[in-house]
């Protein structure tokens, strides 16, 4: 992760492997191969942009929320949060009215988006563009082929995960908290991508800040279900253990690396997947934090967000 500033100096971070990507298509062989072949793919110079937030670069102005949340549910003005997404897009060099926010219910549900969508769960509703269970049911993850179209997630202390297929031109975007992440919400978004012609070999994946292994203590019923699902060998390298001051053994998990390693599972190359090492929990000045909060404002916070899209010309 590199850390970016913005021109009123607020922070926020990209990923190296993502931010290397200047333009699609490639210059490597096989990638201009590809552009050829694809007749649908004639469609100029792209830059792929993408960036994660932290808490500052907004407009916003309540008690605990710091000055950037992208939460519509934390009781400020909308105005003023519509407001503080259209800033950190243009700080990453896309049209405010590109962006289209994922409607997170923590669940393994990917969506399709196309230009048609662009606004959603931000200036438009959800059931002005989606059908009234979709709408409803909520979606954890945004795929999309078009360019133009930036794909958002919401995150304090779950793990936001940015995609992109350099070759093919694919993006993604997903939110895994631990029921999305026991759900398979990262391979499912990997399988959206594939379905409009991503390949598994040319995808890479970000994942940004999310509370780490130092700050999240899980309970029985937690690491149980985790084992059940995703089997031991997976579960011994993502849990740890220490001793309570009583004695009591306390179990932590580092969800990031279960996502990493369900990615890698996946078929996602190891030198493809960039992790984050910051916990959100940890840095309360940088980050919203879910824990943090709960523990020091009762649970007042703001949300923060990672976008990520292919915007035409050059930077
Ligand atoms: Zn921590």
């Amino acid at each position: 992760m590199m850390i970016r500033h913005t021109r009123d100096n607020a922070v926020y971070f990209t990923s190296s492997l993502l931010d290397d990507i200047r333009s699609y298509p490639q210059s490597g062989e096989e990638s201009v191969d590809n552009y050829q072949k694809n007749p649908t793919d004639a469609r100029g110079n792209l830059r792929i942009v993408h960036g994660f937030s932290t808490k500052h670069g907004g407009v916003s102005t309540m008690p605990y929320i710091s000055d950037l949340n992208f939460g519509f549910a934390v009781g400020e003005a909308r105005a003023v949060t519509v407001e503080n997404y259209r800033r950190f897009a243009f700080c990453l060099g896309i049209p405010g009215d590109h962006v289209v926010c994922a409607n997170q219910t923590h669940t393994a549900r990917v969506l399709r988006v196309d230009a048609r969508h662009r606004g959603m769960g931000i200036s438009v509703p959800y059931e002005a563009l989606l059908d009234a269970a979709l709408a409803e049911e909520g979606f954890d993850g945004l795929v999309t082929d078009a360019p133009g179209v930036a794909l958002a997630v919401r995150v304090a202390d779950c793990v936001p995960i940015l995609f992109c297929d350099p070759v093919h031109g694919i993006i993604g975007a997903c939110h895994a908290g631990w029921r999305g992440t026991l759900a398979g919400i990262a391979a499912e978004t990997v399988s959206a991508m594939c379905a409009l012609g991503a390949e598994r070999g040319s995808i890479r994946a970000a994942i940004g800040h999310a509370v780490g292994t130092c700050c999240y203590e899980i309970d029985e019923a937690f690491y149980r279900a985790f084992l059940t699902s995703l089997g031991e060998t997976l579960c011994e390298s993502v849990f740890s253990v220490c001793k309570g001051e009583d004695g009591s053994v306390r179990r932590h998990c580092d969800l990031r690396r279960t996502n990493a390693l369900l990615l890698a599972a996946c078929g996602i190359m190891q030198q493809h997947i960039d992790t984050s090492t910051l916990c959100t929990c940890c840095h309360p000045q940088l980050f919203h934090s879910h824990r943090y909060a709960q523990r020091h404002t009762g649970g007042k916070r703001g949300l923060m967000a990672a976008f990520i899209s292919m915007e035409e010309g050059a930077n």
